[in-house]
């Protein structure tokens, strides 16, 4: 755990008590300040006891010395929540957790890595090859471990970031050495206002860099362009990253092979097709930032291939979950909208389809030119009519109401047809809150149904 000692004797508010309100609480009365917290939530509020006693909008703020607050609660748009008005009126600084740990730890080295998609798979990237590479590191952030729960590192140790763009709002001072954008498609924006924005969260992903600094950009959507364009004026030293064409001075993919154009000459690195957890053009990206970051960072280009390969994926984002007469049960929960599935769709040939759940607007029809690669939709949730609309007649369909009965008709299916090379996709194009906590709950009620199915329990 970190210890927040600039706090010491100093009263501290803290709004928003899910995992990383109640790490940065841990770290504060570590460092010996005094909490006044708040969550709109009851049961959130009960999580923290006695120290959730007053409700932010309505204390008085003289005497407080600042509001640290939780990434998920609007500090501007659509509508900042009463408790940051409150603060600002009173002239009380309002800081998020990743910035408390930059001034905790100034001396250990942080690399942040942002992006509208692929934050979290590059995140881990990222972390797999800096512990390959036998580097200490500490890595979370959005994604996993909240940032005050991590082990205090000092100047050899590497903190690892996944960072939203609400994150990135909430850092002042904390400048990245190694900072990485993949992409920028429009998304959150009644959290930003507009794209403009939006925009302006992602880019101070590198701010405060300096000589010596490094900076990774996707260059293959006009925005991250332009971006890339300004930043080569910056003193941080930019690399290009690319999934689509060659970049001068950059790492890209080109027909899956990663190539490395930083030196003098390009050379071939690495076979995609050899690193089996980062299936689909969009993970060529991942790793051709991550491969940039980390060799920037000092890292052997055969121990990052080597990593690469090796890397073991992250669960929910076309997890293999099980294997049954030569077709493969894929767990794709994550892909909480069709932007998302459409990854998972283009990857396979012949597609046992589990879909539905709380539809997203647009629904699935900029899906259509996949299905004629699916060979059965089970469809769950909310979502059922809606999408068999969409589906029409390109491809059977089957009503299951719940993810049991869908996997249960897609096994029976997949087995009666004995096609090698099939799928069982669990690729929902969908949020999964009609039927399940969250989208890992319905990944892991589909790995637990996979496993009973693998060991001829039944469903
Ligand atoms: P994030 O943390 O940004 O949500 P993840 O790494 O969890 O991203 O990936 C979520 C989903 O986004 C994946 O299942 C995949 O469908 C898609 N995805 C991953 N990487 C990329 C990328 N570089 N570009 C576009 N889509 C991506």
């Amino acid at each position: 755990m970190i210890t927040l000692s600039e706090f010491d004797g100093k009263r501290v508010a803290v709004l928003g008590l899910a995992r990383s309100g109640l790490a940065a609480i841990r770290a504060l009365l570590a460092g010996g300040a005094e909490i006044l917290a708040w969550d709109d939530d009851e049961a959130a509020r009960a999580a923290a006891g006695d120290l959730a006693r007053h409700d932010l909008a309505s204390i008085d703020w003289a005497g407080v010395t600042a509001l640290v607050l939780s990434p998920g609660i609007p500090h501007s748009f659509p509508q900042p929540h009463p408790a940051v008005v409150a603060a600002r009126a009173a002239g009380v600084p309002i800081i998020g957790d990743i910035e408390l740990l930059g001034r905790a730890r100034p001396n250990a080295r942080y690399v942040g890595i942002t992006g509208t998609n692929g934050k979290s798979t590059t995140t881990a990237l990222i972390g797999h090859i800096l512990a390959t590479a036998g580097r200490p590191l500490e890595i979370g952030g959005n994604l996993g471990t909240p940032v005050l729960s991590f082990a205090p590192l000092g100047q050899d140790g590497t903190y690892v970031l996944e960072c939203s763009s609400f994150q990135l709002e909430l850092i002042e001072s904390l400048a990245f050495d190694v900072a990485v954008l993949l992409n920028i498609t429009p998304d959150h924006l009644d959290r930003h206002g507009d794209m403009a924005g939006y925009i302006a969260a992602k880019r101070r992903i590198f701010a405060g860099q300096r000589p010596g600094s490094v900076a990774v950009v996707g260059v293959d959507d006009a925005i991250c362009r332009g971006l890339y364009e300004e930043l080569r004026r910056s003193p941080a030293r930019v690399i290009p990253a690319s999934a689509e064409r060659p970049v001068e001075g950059g790492v890209y993919a080109e027909r899956g092979r990663l190539i490395d154009a930083t030196a003098e000459r390009p050379i071939t690195v690495l076979d995609l097709a050899q690193a089996p957890r980062l299936p689909g053009s969009h993970n060529w990206q991942n790793a051709a930032a991550a491969y940039a970051a980390t060799q920037a960072m000092g890292i052997p280009p055969e121990v990052i291939t080597e990593a690469i390969r090796s890397f073991p994926g992250l669960a929910h984002r076309q997890e293999l979950v099980g294997m049954i007469g030569g077709v493969r049960y894929i767990n794709d929960s994550k892909a909480t909208n069709a932007d998302a599935a459409e990854k998972a769709l283009a990857c396979y040939d012949a597609i046992y389809w589990i879909a539905g759940g709380l539809p997203k607007e647009g629904g699935i029809t900029s899906l259509r030119p996949y299905f004629g690669r699916v060979r059965h939709a089970y469809l769950i949730g909310t979502a059922t009519e809606e999408f068999a609309a969409t589906l029409g007649t390109s491809a059977p369909l089957t009503r299951c109401g719940d993810l049991a009965t869908a996997t249960l008709a897609a096994f029976e299916a997949a087995r009666r047809d004995g096609i090698s090379g099939a799928v069982v996709l669990l690729s929902p194009a969908c949020a999964s809150y009609d039927q399940f906590a969250h989208f890992e709950a319905r990944g892991d009620a589909f790995r637990e149904l996979v496993g009973r199915l693998v060991r001829g329990e039944g469903v």
